[in-house]
């Protein structure tokens, strides 16, 4: 099965790649080549943090890796060290936004894991009491 190492996506996020539909990129690929202009909070060699453009809470920014990885479960070994990094990074730019009272962390898998965007995102939620268990 053809892999998705290139910066290009399946228009049907949720199926296996195919070649007669054409290859665009993600939101987040536009954003992070600077095409789309975005708030970014940090931005380092393999990731960038933006806030979301449609905030569920009163501070909510998004940890995107620069390597596309289309989502959580098709990450591999070969990204540990991306998979750590972004938490570390959700981590420092919660305490740089003064969540000191605490947030919440959320990865969206699929399209029941309510995934809109086909590009590896953490989102970090804070500002407000979180709701146990989550909508
Ligand atoms: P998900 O539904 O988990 O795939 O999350 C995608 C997130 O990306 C949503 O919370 C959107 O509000 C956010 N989003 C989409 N487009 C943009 C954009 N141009 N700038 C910032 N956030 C965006």
């Amino acid at each position: 099965m053809q892999r998705w190492k290139t910066f290009t996506y399946h228009p049907c996020a949720y199926g296996p790649p195919n070649k007669r539909l054409i290859s665009v990129s993600t939101i987040f690929q536009k954003i992070i080549s600077g095409d789309i202009p975005s708030d970014i909070l940090h931005q380092d060699e393999s990731c960038i943090v933006i806030r979301d453009i449609e905030p569920q809470a009163p501070v909510h920014f998004l940890v995107i890796p620069k390597k596309v990885i289309p989502r959580v479960g098709d990450a591999d070994y070969e990204d540990q060290q991306i998979l750590g990094h972004l938490l570390l990074i959700a981590g420092k730019i919660a305490k740089q936004e003064a969540l000191s009272a605490g947030f919440r962390v959320v990865i969206n898998h699929g399209q029941n894991g309510g995934e809109t965007v086909p590009h590896l995102h953490v989102h970090v939620l804070g500002g407000r009491q979180m709701k146990w268990p989550p909508g």
